[in-house]
C-alpha cells in the first residue's frame, strides 16, 4: 500500500523534513496556512523574516545531506546570499573582548534574507518526487493517544481530514502542539521557558558603494554586567544591501523609531555599527519582534509517546536568536528522521518516538548554550545561573578570552559555533589546554580593520566629533 505522510508548515523544519520524507514514503503533503509567495519575499506566517538570519554550516550541511543532488549553498551563493568565513570574514566584539582575524578563515556560515532562503529550499523540495504543498491551516490532530492518524484542516472548501502514516508538526514557535496531545488523552508535556525579554529591531541599508567586501560586524551582548544586554550586527545579504540587525534584553530594548536606531547603535559598547550606517542610504522602516524567548518542549520524556507523530524545528525549540543555532538546529532534526526512515521505513514501530530523542539531541547542544548565557541577564524570568553554570560560565569566558588572540582556541569555538560539532568538543584536550593557558596576546584596542576597511569606515562615518575618544 502506498504511504502517506502529512507536514504541517512549509517553513524551513516543515520543508526539510518533506524533504527526508520524500526519499521513502510515496506521498508527502505539506499543509501550510500562508498564502506563500513566488518569490524570495516576506510573508505574514514567518514575522521572523524580518530580521537577520546567519545559516552555520552545520545547518547548511544538513540541508545538503537532506536535498541532495542540488548544492544548496551553490543554489544560494548564485541567488547573491554571502559566504563568511567564522576566523577572517567578521569583526566581533564578544564579552572577552575583539576576536582576532586568521589568515585560515574556518567553517564558513551563509548570509541572506531569510524570505530568499525559505523560498529556495521550498523550490527544491517542491520539486522532489511525491511533495505537494497544500493551502490550510491544521485545526488538530486525528487518531488516539496510542496512534496518530492524520490531521484536522480547515480549508477554503471547508473542514477536511487527511489521513497519514505519519504526521510531522512544523508548526514553529506558535506550535499548539501541547494542547493537540492533551486533546488525545497526551498530557504530561514539560515545558521549559527562560526569557530574557529580548526584542529585535531591524532596517535594510543599501550596501554603500565600495563596502561591497566589508566583513559582517558584530557587537555582541554582554550577559556578565548586571546590565541589559544590547548588541548590534550589521550583515551582508543579497541585492547589495545590509541587514542591520539590533537586540535588547528587557531594560534594554531597541526602538522602531530611525534616530532612535541610530543612536542606539552608537550607544553599544562600541560605535562602529553606527558609524557604518550613518553614511548609508536607509531601504524603509524599522522593524521590531518581541517573541523571542528558549522555549523547549521536553517531547521526548513524554511517557507514552504516539506512534505517527513527530515534531520538528521551533514546535520543539526555541532559542534566543542571538547566538544563529534555531534553523540549523531544525535542519538536524529533519536530519533524524531521514536516519530513522532509511533504518526501517515510515512504518516501523517506534520511530516516531525515536526520531524525537534524536531531534532532543540537536536541541540540547543550542539549549545550553543558549540558556547558559542569558541566564546571566538581569530582570531573566525562568532561570538562573547555579554553581554548575557558573563553573561552565567560567570555564566558557576563558575559552573564549583565549579565542580573542589564540588560533587554537580559535578553532574550537569555530567548530562548536558553526554547530559541526557537539559542545564536548570543548572539553577535548586541546580546548583545556587553550582555555588554562588564556589569551596569548594582549587584548585589540579596537576591530581588527585592514587599512582599507579603515578608510571605508572613515568616509562613511557622518557622526563627526561626537564620538571623539570613542572609536
Ligand atoms: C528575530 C529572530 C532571528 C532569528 N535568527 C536566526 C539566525 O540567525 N539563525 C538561525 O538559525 N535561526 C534564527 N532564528 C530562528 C529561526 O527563525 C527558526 O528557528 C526557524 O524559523 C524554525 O523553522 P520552523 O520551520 O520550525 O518554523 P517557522 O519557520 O516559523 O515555520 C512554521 C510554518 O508553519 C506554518 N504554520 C503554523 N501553524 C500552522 C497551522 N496550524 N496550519 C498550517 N500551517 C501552519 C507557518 O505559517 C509557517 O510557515 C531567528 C528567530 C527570530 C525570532
Amino acid at each position: 500500500m502506498p504511504h502517506r505522510a502529512v507536514v504541517i508548515g512549509a517553513g524551513l523544519a516543515g520543508m526539510l523534513a518533506a524533504a527526508a520524507l520524500s526519499a521513502t514514503v510515496d506521498e508527502v503533503v505539506v499543509v501550510e496556512r500562508d498564502d506563500l509567495p513566488d518569490g524570495p519575499d516576506h510573508r505574514k506566517g514567518l514575522p521572523q523574516g524580518r530580521h537577520a538570519h546567519l545559516l552555520m554550516p552545520g545547518g547548511l550541511a544538513a540541508m545538503e545531506e537532506l536535498i541532495p543532488g542540488v548544492s544548496v549553498r551553490g543554489a544560494l551563493l548564485a541567488a547573491g546570499a554571502h559566504e563568511v568565513p567564522l576566523g577572517s570574514g567578521m569583526l566581533a566584539l564578544t564579552p572577552e573582548g575583539w576576536l582576532r582575524r586568521w589568515r585560515d578563515g574556518g567553517p564558513r556560515m551563509v548570509t541572506c534574507s531569510r524570505a530568499l532562503l525559505d523560498w529556495l529550499v521550498r523550490d527544491l523540495v517542491r520539486e522532489r518526487a511525491g511533495v505537494r504543498i497544500v493551502q490550510g491551516r491544521v485545526l488538530g490532530l486525528a487518531g488516539s493517544g496510542e496512534r496518530v492518524r492524520g490531521v484536522r484542516v480547515e480549508t477554503d472548501g471547508g473542514h477536511e481530514e487527511f489521513t497519514a502514516d505519519l504526521v510531522v508538526e512544523a508548526g514553529g514557535r506558535g506550535s499548539r502542539i501541547t494542547a493537540w496531545l492533551a486533546e488525545l488523552g497526551v498530557p504530561d508535556v514539560r515545558e521549559k521557558t527562560v526569557d530574557a525579554g529580548l526584542v529585535n529591531a531591524t532596517r535594510l541599508y543599501r550596501t554603500p558603494a565600495g563596502a561591497e567586501d566589508f566583513p559582517l560586524t558584530v557587537v555582541q551582548a554582554n550577559p556578565y554586567v548586571s546590565r541589559p544586554g544590547r548588541s548590534g550586527m550589521v550583515l551582508p545579504i543579497e541585492g547589495g544591501r545590509w541587514m542591520v540587525s539590533l537586540a535588547g534584553t528587557r531594560g534594554g530594548e531597541p526602538p522602531a523609531d530611525p534616530e532612535g536606531f541610530l543612536r542606539y547603535t552608537l550607544d553599544l559598547p562600541h560605535p562602529i555599527v553606527g558609524r557604518l550606517i550613518s553614511g548609508a542610504e536607509p531601504l524603509g522602516e524599522v522593524h521590531v519582534s518581541r517573541s523571542t524567548k528558549n522555549t523547549r518542549r521536553y517531547l521526548e520524556r513524554v511517557r507514552r509517546w504516539p506512534e505517527g507523530l513527530v515534531v520538528l524545528g521551533d514546535a520543539v525549540a526555541t532559542f534566543n536568536p542571538a547566538y544563529g543555532q534555531g534553523m540549523s538546529v531544525a535542519a538536524q532534526g529533519a536530519v533524524g528522521l531521514l536516519r530513522e526512515l532509511e533504518r526501517g521505513g515510515v512504518g516501523a514501530p517506534g520511530l516516531a518516538r525515536r526520531v524525537q530523542r534524536r531531534a532532543a539531541r540537536a536541541v540540547e547542544a543550542a539549549w545550553a548554550s543558549a540558556v547558559g548565557q542569558d541566564i546571566w541577564f538581569p530582570d531573566v524570568r525562568g532561570g538562573r545561573p547555579g554553581l554548575g553554570d557558573r563553573l561552565i560560565t567560567r570555564y566558557s569566558r576563558r575559552l573564549t578570552g583565549s579565542a580573542t588572540s589564540s588560533h587554537e582556541a580559535a578553532k574550537v569555538l569555530w567548530d562548536v559555533t558553526s554547530l559541526r560539532t557537539g559542545p564536548t568538543r570543548l572539553l577535548r584536550p586541546d580546548a583545556v589546554l587553550a582555555a588554562l593557558t588564556g589569551p596569548l596576546l594582549p587584548p585589540l584596542s579596537g576591530p581588527p580593520m585592514t587599512p582599507a576597511e579603515r578608510k571605508i569606515l572613515a568616509e562613511l562615518d557622518r557622526t563627526g566629533g561626537e564620538l571623539a575618544g570613542k572609536a
